[in-house]
């Protein structure tokens, strides 16, 4: 007689089989309303309907199954994660948690254990934002706050969202279908890789998430006076990339030495006129600041602003700073951070509570349900690239938490009336 795979074992197969669903051989591209996106979808369907659940596709592309409780209606604890990916991208980001999510009903099934609540799995169509660059398509969908303006948003080859979804066999008139209410929700919980070094530091294979960090990006733009790089002497120079890189330099000083979370990145600069033998006249550079706290984050976006107009004053520069994009924090709720906990200590491991700096389904979930999260070490903490490695033990010792958080789920009503949240430290 054979013996069932381990959790890991089956989670790990399966990875690699959506892995190997992509439009570009040799390298992972599944994006939204696409063949690839649609193969994906049947094979998510099958593993759903074989671990006994109802399952569909709803009106924005997402996958849904449900695994019904004691009694047929029952609220869900929903689970869920994304299956499109960037291009190029590694298998674990977004399918870890569906895959997960769904072997885990798979072993109640087997069971035959049914719990006082149903379960659902969503797999959502589109985290990344590939496609229309407009992100969390599928979750917003779920959450009921879909922007129907981005239907007319097109993607690079010119295709329209609206006509993308008509060619997938979706209806862009009935987006509101997909959208679920509070009441239908008890919770949304996400596991995820955690596309960081921290776990990996810390020796642990999986970690509490206690928010997703809100984010502020700016494009900043210094304007000072072109000329000759060898005629013009240093004291009159009204270089803008010199002033450039002292704003760059002074926004690494400021988040390196807060040592509350705060993150602070340039990631694009851009010299004009960009020649080896000329002054620069003009530099454009984007700035994003991220922190587990939004007072904290706006705090630390005045303090840079304030620096960036000081140096460019200093160096008689011109400058003009937009806000370009702006998300709140999404805390994780502290009743589900304390019954994530509570498996992880279960399991036998440390628990260990860290932050989000990347963004999750949860920040649209979060307008429908308290959101939880657990993150799962990732080799170097490597993501979007196909270097991406979760470990077959750590995939297991996931799976445990997740199928121990499932089973022994106290609703958040339950949870209050009992006064389980004293003493458990989360706040
Ligand atoms: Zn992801």
């Amino acid at each position: 007689m054979g013996e069932r795979p381990s959790l890991g074992e089956e989670i790990v197969g399966r990875i690699e089989a959506l892995a190997a669903i992509s439009e570009t051989p040799g390298q992972l591209t599944r994006i939204f309303l696409t063949p690839e996106h649609r193969a994906g979808a049947d094979l998510i369907l099958a593993w759903m309907r074989e671990a006994g659940m109802r399952a569909h596709l709803d009106a924005i592309g997402n996958v849904c199954g449900r695994y019904e409780g004691v009694a047929q209606g029952l609220p869900c604890l929903m689970l869920g994660s994304h299956y499109d990916t960037v291009r190029d991208a590694g298998k674990w980001d977004g399918p870890l948690g569906l895959i997960t999510a769904i072997s885990c009903v798979s072993d109640l099934n087997r069971r035959g254990k049914r719990l006082p609540y149903a379960i659902e799995v969503v797999g959502f169509a589109d985290e990344e934002g590939v496609r229309f660059a407009s992100t969390l398509l599928g979750s917003r969908a779920v959450a009921g706050t879909f922007d129907e303006s981005v239907l007319d948003g097109r993607d690079a080859a010119g295709v329209t969202m609206r006509n993308a979804l008509r060619q997938f066999g979706l209806d862009p008139d009935h987006i509101g279908d997909a959208a679920r209410t509070r009441r239908e929700l008890l919770a949304y919980l996400e596991l995820h890789i955690e596309q960081g070094p921290v776990l990996e530091a810390q020796d642990l294979p999986v970690g509490v998430v206690t928010a997703i960090a809100g984010a502020t990006r700016m494009a900043a733009r210094l304007a000072g006076m072109a000329g000759h790089a060898g005629t013009v002497p240093m004291m009159l120079r009204r270089d803008a990339l010199t002033g450039a890189a002292e704003c760059i330099g002074a926004i690494e000083e400021f988040c390196r030495t807060d040592g509350n979370g705060l993150v602070g990145t340039v990631g694009y600069i851009d010299a004009r006129p960009g020649a080896t033998n000329v002054i620069a006249g003009q530099v454009s550079f984007t700035i994003d600041i991220r922190a587990p706290a939004d007072g904290h984050r706006k705090r630390a976006v005045s303090d840079i602003v304030r620096q960036i107009e000081a140096i460019a004053k200093r160096r008689n520069l011109a400058l003009q700073l937009d806000v370009t994009h702006e998300n709140r924090t999404v805390p994780c709720a502290p009743w589900l951070q304390a019954q994530i906990a509570a498996a992880i200590t279960a399991e036998g491991v440390s628990v260990f509570e860290l932050p989000s700096g990347a963004g999750h389904d949860g920040m649209a979930m979060i307008d429908i349900a308290d959101v939880g999260m657990v993150f799962v070490r990732c080799r170097g903490g490597v993501s979007h690239h196909p270097d991406e490695h979760v470990e077959l033990a750590d995939a297991d010792a996931a799976a445990r938490v997740l199928l121990h958080v499932i089973e022994n789920f106290r609703g958040r009503e339950e949870v209050s009336s009992s006064g389980g949240l004293q003493g458990t430290g989360f706040s």
